[in-house]
């Protein structure tokens, strides 16, 4: 059986199409968690493209172990010295260095003839191969290039020492077969083809990201580029997970196999969307809240009577726990623990201690404690005061239609500030003095609000997007039973993030 490498681009192709920037912290969560999930190879970031990408790949290159870093450069030398400046210190750093040779591209956006375009290519690899043995070579737009001229620069750039060829459907325009029928193409004229790895790179313009992939891995390529969730430019990457699953389900139907660990897979997807704050739409394959719902009556009774019959994967294979056991304010820290270890939480008794003061106080206004109010728990760090600035009290008091006013007590740094402001409404009153205490201006550009939990007393979680003085996006997040609690931390998350961001840099 051949073995799958995955290549994991969340924090390069996916951020890019954000339109705000995580911090560095941010993105060490994620990519220890893709280390947790087992992926082979992790794009931290595009160093050359800012000095905050820059910083963000060197402190993932230093600190993420077990995996390939890679970083992504154009195939000009100075990208290529600053993106091993940016990765050498890792275990094993890789350089992903490139250019398109499509006619549109030569003719638009290089004015390079194809025999320029490849001398650049080959160039390029030779002076990444200075510094390093791993190189990636992306031949972008690939899907239009012309066969021969994309022949003609692989067979180059792996005589100068090219490791993995990547051969991107950039804009998302093959379908299934006429994709497979490229990469076959590649496998059967480029004559130096077996002395690297094939790589898939595909888009989902067109809804076919996650079958032109796999028609590729089918038809030779052995490492498959993507996201979690399929975040990216447009309508996204592939999305990681229904490609792995996909070969879980039938590897000998592909020859090939994959060393991921299945069960990181519904937390790793949990995790990007709440530091992205992109939602993971319901009817989402394999990560999305109805995957594995039964709605249907005669399906119901199927699934009853044997799984199987309208079940393809079992739920607990990607870690979504099948046996809800109901917590409450009389369960004990052995079975808060019991819990979370079930669902994958590796916890040392004093984050224990913590988490379960959180959850005796979450116990206390809500009957029972269901698994996604665990998983809010265990994510809603920021929002419970750790940290230098959190929320001591509130209240909010309206009177007739549109008039609220807010009252609101911080700590900040071990100093207790309160204000007051009104507003249209509660949570614009609330908004209003958490500004006038911080004194910072800033627009809202997005705030939605969805309970995480069933029942009456769910638990609010609040996503704030707002856009900040160096006009980046922020996004911050907040948990609680009373929404407008849990608006009010979203919005304070948010603020604190700019400010932190605007001060230091991180
Ligand atoms: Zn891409």
């Amino acid at each position: 059986m051949r073995r799958l490498y995955v290549f994991d681009t969340t924090l390069r192709d996916g951020e890019q199409s954000l339109g705000l920037t995580l911090n560095i912290r941010e993105k060490l969560e994620i990519s220890q968690q893709l280390v947790n999930l087992g992926v082979d190879i992790i794009e931290a970031g595009f160093p050359a493209s800012s000095p905050g990408d820059f910083e963000a790949v060197q402190r993932i290159a230093r600190e993420i172990k077990g995996v390939i870093i890679c970083g992504l450069s154009r195939a000009v030398p100075e990208d290529i010295n600053l993106c091993w400046e940016a990765i050498k210190e890792a275990e094993q750093p890789r350089i992903h260095t490139g250019l398109a040779l499509s006619p549109i591209h030569r003719q638009y956006k290089l004015g390079v003839t194809p025999e320029q375009g490849i001398q650049m290519a080959v160039e390029a690899v030779k002076h990444a191969k200075k510094y390093v043995s791993d190189i990636e070579f992306y031949s972008e737009d690939a899907f239009r290039t012309e066969p021969e001229i994309l022949a003609c620069v692989l067979t180059g750039v792996i005589e100068a020492g090219a490791t993995v060829v990547n051969i991107p459907d950039t804009v998302g325009y093959a379908t299934p077969w006429e994709y497979g029928e490229l990469i076959a193409w590649v496998m059967e004229n480029v004559k130096n083809i077996d002395r690297a790895i094939v790589s898939v790179h595909c888009h989902n313009d067109l809804g076919m990201a996650t079958a032109n992939s796999l028609a590729g891995i089918k038809a030779g390529a052995s490492q498959v580029e993507g996201t979690i969730n399929g975040i990216g430019e447009r309508a996204g990457n592939t999305a990681l997970e229904e490609v792995i699953m996909a070969i879980y389900t039938q590897p000998s139907r592909f020859g090939i196999q994959t060393i991921i660990n299945y069960k990181e897979i519904a937390r790793t997807s949990r995790l990007v969307s709440k530091i992205t704050g992109v939602p993971v739409p319901e009817f989402k394959a394999i990560v999305g809240e109805n995957a594995f719902m039964h709605a249907s009556g005669i399906h119901q009774d199927g699934v009853l009577k044997e799984r199987t019959t309208y079940e393809i994967i079992h739920p607990e294979v990607i870690g979504v726990p099948q046996n809800r056991i109901v917590l409450t304010a009389r369960s004990g820290r052995h079975a808060l623990r019991y819990r979370l270890e079930e669902l994958g939480y590796q916890i040392d008794n004093q984050t224990l201690n913590k988490v379960y003061e959180r959850f005796l106080r979450l116990a206390d206004q809500k009957q029972e404690i269901f698994d996604e109010d665990l998983y809010a728990l265990m994510g809603d760090k920021e929002g419970n005061g750790r940290g230098k600035i959190f929320m001591k009290s509130f209240s909010v008091s309206t009177a007739g239609p549109a008039k609220a006013m807010a009252t609101i007590e911080l700590d900040m740094d071990g100093q207790t500030v309160s204000d007051a402001a009104c507003g249209n409404g509660p949570v614009d009153a609330i908004f209003k003095t958490i500004d006038r205490l911080l004194q910072c201006e800033v627009t809202l550009e997005n705030y939605s609000l969805k309970s995480v939990s069933r029942g009456k007393d769910a638990m609010g979680d609040a996503m704030v997007k707002i856009r900040a003085g160096d006009a980046k996006l922020y996004v911050g997040r907040g948990l609680s039973t009373d929404v407008i609690e849990a608006s009010a931390r979203a919005y304070l998350n948010a603020l604190i993030k700019a400010r932190t961001q605007m001060s230091t840099g991180d």
